[in-house]
């Protein structure tokens, strides 16, 4: 049981915090954000809560993520009831760092994953990932845990953790969790706060238009093309001005010419000012179609080598 929620700044304290949970014989358990949480990341908290003995969640808006006309400045902050959600899922340490906290401006080092952020995303977000990487490799090197919980919700980012982790030998475990929905489908998001409620409304046609294209290729489609015109159509019918809806393999993130294995089908655009994406896993095999987790080879962890 947690006997409470401990909140530093530093990354020294959450060293010490940590050192005194191993010396505890306790696994540690880490759930990164940028805060503003919902029941998405609640989730993730909850699961970590569930198969380690010490739980530890960061909220760092990351000025290094998003581009210069980006939301950084509007991105929804609050701490307080961000701790009080965390203190009532049982979390143990909340480490909430400045920006001076994380970066000098003597910083020099950048990671990047090459190849996986060409599409999707990458393409219209130029450095988001770079940013990302970047970050996550600093907080697995001040948390240092034995597993880390992300969400499917951002599956591209999740595929390219799992990557830098694997090609730098972190020695953590890489834990996907499914995609929390409004009960109409809509997926949570702390974007969502920005859109009117005629635009939520609206939004919903993301998760239909990624329905839609499963039941296309449960009938038999195996043409990327199709599939993605109707996706296309549901979007642009709701108002959405598209930034993609792709048919990507889920192992390599490159579109797929024809529709089999693990697929990722992956559509982002905005409503309004408000940029929203969403996607499903499908597993492919003959007539055979299972929408799934999205899932990493045993042979891309880190146990596979030790
Ligand atoms: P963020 O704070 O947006 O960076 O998200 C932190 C973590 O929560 C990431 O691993 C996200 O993928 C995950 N997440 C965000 N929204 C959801 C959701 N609706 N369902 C599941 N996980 C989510």
């Amino acid at each position: 049981m947690s006997s409470g929620l401990k909140i530093v700044q530093k990354a020294a304290d959450v060293r010490s915090a940590v050192l005194e949970a191993r010396l505890q014989g306790k696994s540690i358990g880490f759930v990164p954000t940028i805060g503003a949480l919902h029941e998405g990341h609640e989730s993730l908290v909850r699961s970590a809560r569930e198969c380690t003995g010490y739980v530890v969640s960061s909220i760092f808006v990351n000025p290094k993520q998003f581009g210069p006309k980006e939301d950084y400045t509007r991105y929804p902050r609050d701490q307080t009831a961000d701790a009080a959600a965390l203190e009532r899922l049982g979390c143990d340490l909340l480490f909430a760092p400045g920006e001076r906290d994380l970066y000098t401006s003597s910083d020099r080092t950048r990671i990047s994953v090459h190849g996986l952020d060409e599409f999707l995303c990458g393409s219209t977000r130029p450095g988001h990932f770079q940013g990302v990487v970047l970050v996550v490799a600093k907080l697995f090197n001040i948390v240092q845990p034995d597993e880390a919980y992300f969400g499917q919700k951002d599956a591209q980012q999740a595929v390219i953790i799992q990557r830098l982790t694997a090609d730098l030998d972190f020695p953590v475990r890489i834990v996907i969790e499914p995609t929390v929905r409004e009960p109409e489908g809509l997926a949570m998001s702390s974007r969502n706060e920005h859109l009117s409620t005629g635009e939520r409304k609206r939004a919903v046609a993301l998760y239909e238009a990624l329905s839609e294209a499963k039941r296309v290729i449960e009938a038999g489609e195996r043409k990327p093309a199709a599939v993605k015109q109707s996706m296309l159509n549901r979007m642009t019918r709701a108002g959405f001005d598209i930034d993609y809806a792709e048919l990507v393999d889920g192992s390599n993130l490159r579109p797929v010419k024809n529709i089999d294995g693990l697929i990722l089908i992956a559509v982002a655009g905005w409503m309004g000012g408000t940029r929203l994406i969403d996607n499903i896993a499908v597993r492919v095999a003959g007539t055979g179609v299972e929408e799934i987790v999205l899932e990493f080879p045993e042979w891309s962890r880190y146990e596979w080598k030790r």
